[in-house]
Parts: structure tokens; C-alpha cells; sequence
């Protein structure tokens, strides 16, 4: 049997995952590492927890699987994005502690730039929104505050990467100096149109261009491991960003295909083909993985609060002991009986982008019970939702019939069922819940030759569960109208 091994890096673990050549599990394990809090708002990751707990994984995920490091035909990454190390090439040392995406210490820096105007030549050249959470502005602060740094960049002896870039120098013992696609157009250094670094960019962030790495498409032969990390030399043959790499893992690869993943928040994806789709609802417009020098594009949206709300339904409200519990509650009652639960906490994302909007529960009767507020609280988590593919529905012009879906509240058939009522098409649940390490193997397996293309995985594709609409376009319309109307409600500040 031969196996491609999936190194997927996660913001919070590490994990490995040996799929066999039917595309199945035959092995994984996974390590969580530690998440550094220097100040408030302020996230690292100590690039030493973030190898060794990559490579310490694979060890474990081959002796699940029964298998030895020679079957292992070739290596997929699948990466948190946005995240920034910065090195010495001569030592290979990190000069600093790695930024995580979730950081907000360069949100001021956003803020000016959008006072600039220089937001609006970012999104022409990137298909980014000027935030804090992508690379630049990480870089920048690198660079400007830990001491020595701007000397060293500008005498050539610093290398910036996303984490895949830090892994592939890494493991192959620091001779392999790249990114893909995926991941370069997170960085808001990448011009999304050239598919090239862009020159402007970088000056406005005054970052020396020897610091970024070789871009390649996502499947691609990137070079072998060192034979020191694992006792022998392995292929790695991809490299994806984990929301694209879960957009390849549910076979995503034609125009109007469209995936959500069910975390703590929503990550929908859709694949616009060659059309660079620009916005008029506050999505991202960047790259979707593949094998050429000119990927699909995508368009991207997200729900800030998606599963968080059912662990605020338990850790805060109290009214459920584990999250599972969720969807029986609310199956114990017929309608959420004109109740509606805006999990806005943290504010509203896109469609709306309203920072100032707060959570809200509105329609409450002195019948309202707890299965009311845990079954409308799902019902909000569908609505955000809906709301994105709407969205994306205007901005690209394409009407959707189906929506793939993983990520942990996935599990959760009541939210299934709604989000197929409210959306009015199918919702596909794959049997393989791993979407972002098998989207990593696929790209894999086909660069090294295991599969032939996608045509050949979409005809062994298992669908766990198809749910599809149970209500007519009258009684949707009716609850879109009342959801609108929440939604307002927790926008009067
Ligand atoms: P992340 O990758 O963001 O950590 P996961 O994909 O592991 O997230 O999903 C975890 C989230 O899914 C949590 O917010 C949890 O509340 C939610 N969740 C897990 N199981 C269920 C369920 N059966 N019903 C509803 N929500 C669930």
C-alpha cells in the first residue's frame, strides 16, 4: 500500500494524516501547541512548538496506520494563513516569535491606510480588505521593532514566510525557500492579476524584496525532506493555504462550486474559474489552489461567530452541556416560534461590515423557552451563512444548487437541515470530515502521480449525507424578511 502523508498546521495543532490511495484515513494524530498572549489582542506561536509539533506528529500517525516511511509516496502542507516568521538565512534562526493571524497589534496601521486611501490600491492589486490580519503590516512590524531587523533586512539576511514556507525551509534543511499561490495571495504583498510580488506593495510597506520566497502553484514538486527528519528523503509535492486546501478537499475545482466550513467561525470559499470577481459586498477576492501558473479564483467570505455561539449557548447561557446536545433541544420544538438569535458579538462581518453591531435576541413571547432560544441560536449561525452566499450569488453573477460542508458544527444535522431549507438547494456532507488534510493529499497525489485528476477522485467521492429543502420559497421568504429585521435590531446603537 502507498500513502500520502497530510501535514496539516493548524492555529491551535498540528496534525499528520496518512490517506491511502481510495483517498481514506488509514492513520492521523494530533498535537495541540501553546498559544502566547503578550499582551492583550496580541497572539504568537513560538516557531519551535510550531515544527516540533508538526514533525512530532508524523511519527505517531504512521504507527496508527500500520505503515513505514518508505510507503509514504509523497507529502502534502496544509497551513494556518496569514501567519508571519521572520529568519536569518544565515543562521535559520527566527528573529522574532511568529505572528498569528488572529493578531490585532498592527490594527492602527490598518487604520491608516485606510485614512490614506492606500485601501483602495490594496484591494485593486490583492483582492484584500486592508486588515491586520494578513502578512504586510506583520512584517513591517518585524521589522521596524525588534532591534536590528531593518539592518539586516536591508543587507539581504532575512527571509519572510507563512508557515508553509517556514516548514518546507525547515524539513528540507533549509534549501527549499518558497510559498504557493494560496498562501502569497494572503500576505497582501501578492498581486493577485500578475500573480507576481508587487513592487508598490512592497515600498509602501518598506519591505525588501529579498525577503520573499519563490511562488509556485499549490500542486507542485517543491523539493524532498531532509533525510535527517524522518530517516529518509520524502517528496513534498503541495502546498495549500487550509481554506483552499478544504476547497480542493471537497473536489471545489469548477466555476460556482461552493464550500462552507462549520468552526468557531464560518470560512465559505466559492471558485469564481478565471474571473477575478470584484466585490460590492465586502468579500476577498484571492486564489484557489491548482497545478498552473494561472489557479481559479475564489471569492471568500466569513462568519466571525459560527460555532462560538453554540459554546456561548453553554458556557455562558448554560442551557446546554456539550455542544452535540444542541440539535436535540431544538428538534424538541416544531419552529423557533418567530424567535431570532443575531450572534453578533463581535460585530458584523460581510455582507454588513457594522464593527458597532451587537449579539440580539428579538421576537421573545412569554412562551419562548429554552429549545426556542438554542434552536434559533443554530438558526442565526444558517442565516449568517446564507447571507454570505447571497452575497456571493450578486457579486459573481452565478446561482448556486448545492453547498459542501465540513468543520465541527457540520456534525450538527439540525443546522444541516436548516441551512438547506433557508438556502433552498442541497447541502452535502462528505464521509471524510478531514476536508483540509485530504484537500492537502489530493493536491498531493495528483502532482506525484498516485491520481490522475480530480475527475478521477470525484468518481470514488462518498457523500455522507445530502440534506435538501423541506420548506417552499414562500415560507423562506417569510423567515428572511424576519431574519432581516434582527438583524437591523442589533444594529441600533
Ligand atoms: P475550529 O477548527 O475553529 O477549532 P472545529 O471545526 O473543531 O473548529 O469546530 C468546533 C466548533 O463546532 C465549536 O465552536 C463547537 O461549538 C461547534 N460544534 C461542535 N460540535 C457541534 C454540534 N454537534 N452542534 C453544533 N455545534 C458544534
Amino acid at each position: 500500500m502507498k500513502y500520502i502523508l497530510a501535514l496539516d498546521q493548524g492555529t491551535t495543532s498540528s496534525r499528520a494524516i496518512l490517506f491511502d490511495s481510495f483517498g481514506n484515513v488509514a492513520g492521523k494524530a494530533y498535537q495541540e501547541f501553546r498559544q502566547i498572549y503578550p499582551r492583550a489582542g496580541w497572539v504568537e506561536h513560538d516557531p519551535k512548538d510550531i515544527l516540533g509539533s508538526q514533525v512530532g506528529v508524523i511519527a505517531e500517525a504512521l504507527v496508527r496506520a500500520g505503515a513505514d516511511i518508505k510507503d509514504v509516496e509523497a507529502v502534502g502542507i496544509s497551513n494556518q494563513r496569514e501567519t508571519t516568521l521572520v529568519w536569518d538565512a544565515l543562521t535559520g534562526q527566527p528573529i522574532y516569535n511568529a505572528i498569528v493571524w488572529q493578531c490585532r497589534r498592527t490594527a492602527e496601521m490598518c487604520d491608516a491606510l485606510k485614512e490614506s486611501g492606500a485601501d483602495k490600491i490594496i484591494y485593486a492589486k490583492t483582492g484584500l480588505i486592508a486588515d491586520a490580519y494578513f502578512s504586510a503590516t506583520k512584517i513591517k512590524w518585524i521589522l521596524d521593532n525588534v532591534q536590528g531587523a531593518r539592518s539586516l533586512a536591508n543587507a539581504g539576511r532575512l527571509r519572510f514566510g507563512t508557515v508553509d514556507t517556514y516548514l518546507l525551509y525547515k524539513l528540507s534543511g533549509g534549501r527549499i525557500f518558497a510559498t504557493d499561490y494560496t498562501n502569497a495571495a494572503r500576505t497582501m504583498l501578492f498581486n493577485i492579476h500578475t500573480r507576481e510580488w508587487d513592487d508598490d506593495l512592497l515600498s509602501l510597506f518598506d519591505i525588501p524584496r529579498s525577503m520573499l520566497p519563490e511562488v509556485y502553484p499549490s500542486g507542485y514538486v517543491y523539493g524532498s525532506t531532509d533525510a535527517a527528519f524522518l530517516g529518509r528523503k520524502l517528496n513534498i509535492c503541495a502546498v495549500a493555504g487550509d481554506q483552499q486546501a478544504a476547497l480542493y478537499g471537497h473536489l471545489c475545482t469548477h466555476k460556482g462550486d461552493i464550500k462552507n466550513t462549520y468552526g468557531t467561525g464560518c470560512f465559505l470559499l466559492m471558485n469564481t474559474g478565471g474571473e477575478a470577481v470584484q466585490s460590492r459586498n465586502g468579500l476577498i477576492t484571492s486564489l484557489a489552489a491548482g497545478y498552473t501558473r494561472s489557479p481559479d479564483y475564489i471569492l471568500e467570505g466569513s462568519v466571525f461567530v459560527g460555532g462560538a455561539a453554540v459554546q456561548w449557548l453553554r458556557d455562558e447561557m448554560r442551557l446546554i452541556d456539550t455542544a452535540a446536545e444542541s440539535e436535540a433541544l431544538a428538534t424538541k420544538v416544531p419552529s423557533s416560534d418567530g424567535v431570532y438569535v443575531v450572534p453578533a458579538f463581535t460585530g458584523l462581518g460581510a455582507p454588513y461590515w457594522d464593527a458597532r453591531a451587537r449579539g440580539a435576541i428579538v421576537g421573545i413571547t412569554r412562551g419562548t423557552s429554552r429549545e426556542h432560544i438554542v434552536r434559533a441560536t443554530l438558526e442565526g449561525i444558517a442565516y449568517q451563512v446564507a447571507d454570505i452566499v447571497s452575497a456571493m450569488e450578486r457579486d459573481a453573477g452565478i446561482k448556486i444548487n448545492q453547498l459542501r460542508v465540513d468543520g465541527g458544527a457540520s456534525a450538527n444535522n439540525f443546522l444541516m437541515s436548516f441551512q438547506s431549507d433557508i438556502l433552498g438547494c442541497s447541502v452535502l456532507r462528505p464521509a471524510v470530515v478531514e476536508t483540509t488534510a485530504l484537500g492537502a493529499a489530493y493536491l498531493a497525489g495528483i502532482t506525484s502521480g498516485m491520481w490522475s485528476d480530480a475527475e478521477e477522485l470525484r468518481n470514488n467521492e462518498r457523500i455522507e449525507r445530502t440534506f435538501t429543502p423541506s420548506i417552499g420559497k414562500e415560507k423562506r421568504a417569510k423567515l428572511l424578511s424576519g431574519w432581516r429585521s434582527a438583524v437591523s435590531a442589533a444594529r441600533i446603537r
